[in-house]
């Protein structure tokens, strides 16, 4: 626990000390993806759940970027209209995509694959307050709502190729209520623009046949994820205690780490304007 006290020490120094903040904040900007150690997480009473109000009928248009590329992705673009809210603001949903296998590991560990939801708050443009959602995918029986999705890819094969779908369920797709991890990390392709908003749930993964992750494969031989990148003592909090996640105190930390957390999305802001939109995967 020595490291929590430090951490501890320092985000209540950082969040007392006038000057302090913007130099404690900048250590803890990184890079994604990252292995998650449940072990080490933070359980945060005050943690901020996300609220989904993504479609059930959305437009689709389903591309094909850069496919085989390793920083490639299949994407699904919805028309305007699917959202969610998050610390008192609105984001759009502005794609989804897949990564195989996943980026994300768990105490170590890979999951078949990983679908992400990259969502912007209204308002903001380029990679500005982006806001990433992680779900894991596991094997299990086929996925009716991506099976017009899956089963198209065949008929994309080239970059930028695209075709569209209606009355797509994106709600059918999003994380059910559980176990979410929340870390400030970055895009996973060019240009790795820091700062980004991920929240990361497990629980209850995403399930696809082995047909339809093999489509999927088919069109990215040699896998579509970025290897796990250092922590480097960014902290991964959560909203679900358990024995093994060691807990904020609200009492005496509550309002250090919120205070810090304001001053992080502060920082975050700041150090994102200047970047295009060149590939957010
Ligand atoms: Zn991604």
């Amino acid at each position: 626990m020595t490291w929590l006290n430090t951490w501890k020490t320092a985000a209540l120094v950082a969040a007392l000390t006038v000057g302090a903040v913007d130099s404690a904040t900048a250590a803890v900007l990184g890079q994604s993806p990252i292995n998650i150690t449940t072990s080490e997480v933070v359980f945060d009473p005050n943690f901020k759940e996300l609220s989904f109000n993504y479609s059930s009928a959305a437009s689709l248009t389903v591309k094909n970027i850069n496919s085989p590329d390793v920083e490639g992705t299949i994407r699904g673009i919805p028309a305007a209209g699917s959202t969610l809210s998050f610390d008192g603001n609105t984001y759009d949903l502005k794609q989804f995509h897949f990564h195989i296998d996943s980026e994300h590991e768990l105490n170590g560990t890979k999951f078949p694959m990983e679908i992400h939801f990259v969502n912007q708050k209204q308002g903001s443009s380029g990679t500005d307050d982006l806001l990433v959602v992680g779900r894991f995918i596991e094997v299990g029986a086929a996925n009716t709502v991506l099976d017009p999705f899956f089963s198209g890819i065949s008929s994309i094969p080239n970059p930028d190729n695209s075709f569209d779908l209606t009355n797509f369920d994106i709600s059918a797709l999003q994380p059910v209520e559980g176990w979410n991890f929340h870390y400030s990390g970055s895009l996973t392709t060019a240009p790795y623009t820091e700062g980004v908003n991920w929240n990361v749930f497990f629980g209850t993964p995403l399930y696809l046949s082995q047909t339809q992750i093999d489509e999927f494969a088919a069109a990215f031989p040699d896998g579509d994820f970025r290897e796990v990148q250092a922590l480097d003592g960014r902290i991964i909090t959560t909203n679900v205690p358990t024995t093994n996640v060691p807990e904020i105190d609200p009492n005496s930390f509550g309002s250090a780490f919120a205070l810090l957390a304001s001053s992080l999305a502060l920082v975050e802001r700041r150090k994102l304007k200047g970047f295009g939109l060149v590939s957010v995967a």
